[in-house]
C-alpha cells in the first residue's frame, strides 16, 4: 500500500506509511481501501447524493476484532474517525474528508432465537434484514419505515415506525449492546452491565463507541398486517387533516396514521390524470389482528371522497418497503424536522400554504403519528427525550439536479420557520440536516447534561465526534 495523509482528531493531518496501513490490514479479516482501490467508490457512497465526501482509509470490517483493531489504529495514531451502519444519515456524518472509516456494511448477521423472542443483530444490518430474519417466526422490532436504512443509526438516535405506538422505540426493545470503545476494548452494555452507557446509547446517538451488535426483544406481528394508502385531493386537504387530527387524537395504540404531502407518483393504483398532481396520502397501518383492524381503520377510511382507498392485507415485510420505491439512494436531499404535541390549526394551514409551492416533484411533507407506547416512559429513562411528541414532521426535500440546491433547501427552511412557533422546540437527532449544530441541546433536550458527563467517562477524548456531537466535559 502507499502512503497515506490521514487528518487527526485535533485537526491536522498525519502521513501513515503504506507499510503501517499493510500491518493494519494483516490484521484485519476485512479489507482496508484507500483512494484508487477498486470498491472505494461504492464503500463512500451514502444514501443522501449530496455527501460526495472521500475518506483517506476505509477499513470495512467482518467482525468485531476488526473493529478493535481499526479503533486501536485510529488511537495509535490519533486519526478523524466515522462509522458507518446503513449509511442513511440525511447529514452524511458517515462519511468525512480525509478521515478514517469504520465500515460496518459487511456485518450484517441477524440471529433470532424465535423461543427467547430474541434477536441478535450486527452493527451494519439494515432494516430489511432484521424484518427478514424475524418475520419467518412471525415476530418482529419496531424500526423504522424504509427498509435500506441502517439498524444501527436508526436505533441509536432513538428510532420509530409503525409499530412504535404500540411496542414503543426502537429502544425501547433493546436488551444489550456489545460496544467497542474509543479505547478499543469490547464491552457489553445492558441494565445490568454498564448501565450508564446502555442508558446513553438510547438516544445518545454514536457518540459513545462502536456497536458491533444489538440484542432486541421481539414482538408478534403479521406476518400479514392491515395497511394501505388513502389518497385525497390536495383541495380536501384543510378538512381532511382537521379530521386526520381529530382521529389520531384518540386512537388506539395499534392504530398508526401518517401524512404525507406531495406531487402524487405514478401508482399503479391511481388513475393517470392525477399523476403529478398534489396530493393527501394518509399511510394506515395496524399492529393487531385483521378484524380489529377493519374496525379500528374504518373512521379513517371514511374521512372524505378519497382518490384512492388501497387498505388491505399485505405481508409485513412488504409493508416495511412500501416507500423505499420513492426513497432510492442517490438523489439529492435536505431536511428539516419539527416535533409537536399537537396539531394546531395554524400549523396545518401554514404547511398546506407552502406544499401548494412544492420546489421539486419529489419534495415532500410527512407527518409521523406517535405517542401510545412511545409517550409512556419516563424522559429520563433513556436518553431519547422527546417522550411528549406526538407528531413529528419532517420536511423532506428531494431533487437530482445540483440547481435545484438553492431553491429546494430555502423551500424547506421557510416552512421550518413558519411552522417553529406551533412546534415543542425539540427535534429527533436522527432527522438533523448537517447546518444543524445549534440545535444539538434541543435534540437532547433535558438529558443533555447527564449526555455530557457520560461522554467524558466513555469518550474523553471526542474520538468519536461525526455525529450530532456531544462534546465530552473538557471541550465543551
Ligand atoms: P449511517 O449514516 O451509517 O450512520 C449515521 C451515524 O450513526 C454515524 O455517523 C454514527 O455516528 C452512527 N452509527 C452508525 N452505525 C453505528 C454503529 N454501528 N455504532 C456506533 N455508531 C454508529 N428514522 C426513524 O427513526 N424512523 C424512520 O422511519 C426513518 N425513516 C428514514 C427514511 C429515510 C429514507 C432515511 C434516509 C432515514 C430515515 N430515518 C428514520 C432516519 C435514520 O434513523 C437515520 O438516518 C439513521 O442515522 C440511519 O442509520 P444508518 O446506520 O443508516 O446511518
Amino acid at each position: 500500500m502507499i502512503e497515506t495523509t490521514i487528518h487527526t482528531r485535533a485537526g491536522g493531518t498525519v502521513t501513515v506509511p503504506g507499510t503501517t496501513l499493510e500491518t493494519l490490514r494483516q490484521s484485519v479479516s476485512g479489507e482496508v481501501i484507500v483512494s484508487g482501490d477498486g470498491g472505494y467508490d461504492e464503500a463512500r457512497a451514502i444514501w443522501n447524493g449530496m455527501i460526495d465526501r472521500r475518506p483517506a482509509v476505509i477499513v470495512a470490517c467482518r467482525n468485531t476484532r476488526d473493529v478493535q483493531a481499526a479503533v486501536r489504529f485510529a488511537v495509535e495514531h490519533d486519526l478523524l474517525t466515522t462509522v458507518r451502519g446503513g449509511g442513511h444519515n440525511i447529514a452524511g456524518s458517515a462519511v468525512a474528508d480525509g478521515a478514517m472509516m469504520i465500515d460496518l456494511s459487511r456485518m450484517r448477521d441477524v440471529r433470532v432465537d424465535p423461543k427467547r423472542r430474541v434477536a441478535r443483530v450486527e452493527g451494519g444490518a439494515l432494516l430489511s434484514d432484521v424484518d427478514a430474519a424475524t418475520q419467518e417466526h412471525g415476530l418482529a422490532v419496531p424500526l423504522g419505515i424504509n427498509s435500506t436504512t441502517g439498524v444501527a443509526g436508526l436505533t441509536l438516535g432513538g428510532g420509530f415506525g409503525w409499530l412504535s405506538r404500540k411496542h414503543g422505540l426502537t429502544v425501547d426493545s433493546l436488551i444489550s449492546a456489545e460496544v467497542v470503545t474509543a479505547d478499543g476494548r469490547r464491552v457489553v452494555a445492558s441494565k445490568d452491565e454498564n448501565e450508564d452507557l446502555f442508558w446513553a446509547l438510547r438516544g445518545g446517538g454514536g457518540n459513545f463507541g462502536v456497536v458491533t451488535a444489538f440484542e432486541f426483544r421481539l414482538h408478534p406481528v403479521g406476518p400479514e398486517v392491515l395497511s394501505g394508502l388513502i389518497v385525497h385531493p390536495f383541495e380536501d386537504a384543510p378538512s381532511v387533516l382537521r379530521q386526520y387530527r381529530a382521529f389520531t387524537e384518540q386512537a388506539p395504540d395499534d392504530v398508526s396514521v401518517w401524512v404525507v404531502l406531495r406531487k402524487a407518483p405514478p401508482l399503479p393504483f391511481l388513475p393517470e390524470e392525477w399523476h403529478g398532481r398534489e396530493v393527501l396520502v394518509l399511510a394506515a397501518f395496524y399492529a393487531g389482528s385483521m378484524e380489529d383492524g377493519e374496525q379500528a381503520l374504518q373512521p379513517v377510511r371514511d374521512i372524505g371522497n378519497p382518490i384512492a382507498d388501497v387498505i388491505g392485507p399485505h405481508p409485513y415485510t412488504g409493508w416495511q418497503q412500501a416507500f423505499d420505491p420513492l426513497l432510492t439512494p442517490g438523489a439529492r436531499n435536505y431536511w428539516k424536522s419539527h416535533d409537536f404535541t399537537e396539531l394546531d390549526d395554524g400549523m396545518l394551514d401554514t404547511v398546506l400554504e407552502r406544499v401548494a409551492a412544492l420546489p421539486s416533484p419529489e419534495c415532500e411533507v410527512f407527518i409521523a403519528h406517535l405517542g401510545g407506547a412511545t409517550g409512556r416512559i419516563s424522559p429520563d429513562a433513556t436518553a431519547y427525550p422527546h417522550r411528549a411528541t406526538r407528531y413529528i414532521m419532517n420536511v423532506h426535500t428531494r431533487w437530482s439536479d445540483p440547481e435545484g440546491d438553492t431553491p429546494c433547501v430555502k423551500w424547506a427552511r421557510e416552512l421550518f420557520e413558519a411552522a417553529a412557533p406551533y412546534s415543542t422546540g425539540g427535534v429527533y437527532v436522527n432527522f438533523m440536516p448537517d447546518d444543524e449544530v445549534a440545535r444539538i441541546g434541543a435534540a437532547y433536550g433535558p438529558n443533555y447534561d447527564r449526555l455530557v458527563e457520560l461522554k467524558q467517562r466513555w469518550d474523553p477524548d471526542n474520538r468519536f465526534r461525526a455525529n450530532q456531537n456531544i462534546r465530552p466535559v473538557t471541550e465543551a
